[in-house]
């Protein structure tokens, strides 16, 4: 008799099967950079790469990524969904827009306060967020969590509810205050010290392009008139 290998758990590979889809949109937007020797801004050096800016520069992939984020939550009622910056409002446009609930959109805004970290809520925004609304958090990249966690306390001030929390991409390390999060790729990218790289011991030429690119961001700008 030959042993049967073990099979593997049917949703489990689907759920991979998907993680591999979105990175591939993701790559597609030139955002997701893979196979590489990339310097970080931190020093360490890393595989991989995601640049923030890019990856929803594709509106019918951001709506289509949306859409499966508001797919996942669509059982749930969401009175609000709310983004964690200006920079995260396409996505949250896109997965409200897919909401069975019809919610409205609204962002938080970030700051510092006394050298700590801050998020508020613009004033205008301030009454829809009431005790009892249905609050879906939405974030592009979540790498250490913080802001989301500063804007769960700040909705949970107010007495309404936070229904879970929607991203493109979540670092599995990251810990979101126990809320439930839906992400569309679970990844955290392999980084490590230069003395112990694999890639620079393998003689690998490193990528600084991207700690270059953002040490000399300089948006063009135009200047308008002098307000009197
Ligand atoms: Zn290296």
């Amino acid at each position: 008799m030959t042993a049967l290998a073990p099979k593997k758990d049917p949703i489990a590979v689907e759920a991979e099967v998907r993680e591999k889809i979105h990175l591939e949109i993701l790559k597609r937007t030139g955002a997701y950079h893979s196979n590489d020797h990339v310097l970080l801004p931190s020093g360490q050096h890393t595989t991989e790469y995601i640049e923030k800016t890019l990856v929803t520069t594709e509106p019918s992939f951001t709506e289509g990524l949306g859409a499966v984020i508001a797919k996942h939550f669509a059982p749930w009622p969401v009175d609000v969904v709310l983004s964690t910056g200006p920079g995260a409002l396409i996505l949250s446009h896109c997965v409200a827009r897919a909401h069975p609930s019809r919610p409205i959109v609204v962002y938080g805004t970030k700051g510092l306060a006394g050298g700590h970290r801050r998020v508020s809520l613009p004033v205008e925004f301030q009454r829809l967020i009431r005790p009892e609304t249905h609050v879906l958090l939405i974030e592009d990249l979540v790498s250490t969590g913080s802001t989301l966690n500063l804007l769960t306390n700040l909705v949970e001030q107010t007495g309404a509810e936070i229904i879970g929390i929607g991203c493109l991409w979540r670092r599995t390390s990251v810990d979101l205050n126990g809320k439930p999060v839906f992400s569309l790729v679970s990844r955290d990218f392999p980084t490590y010290s230069p003395p112990d790289c694999p890639l620079c011991k393998k003689g690998v030429p490193l990528n600084e392009e991207f700690v270059r690119r953002r040490a000399h961001r300089r948006p063009s700008t135009i200047r308008g008139p002098k307000t009197p």
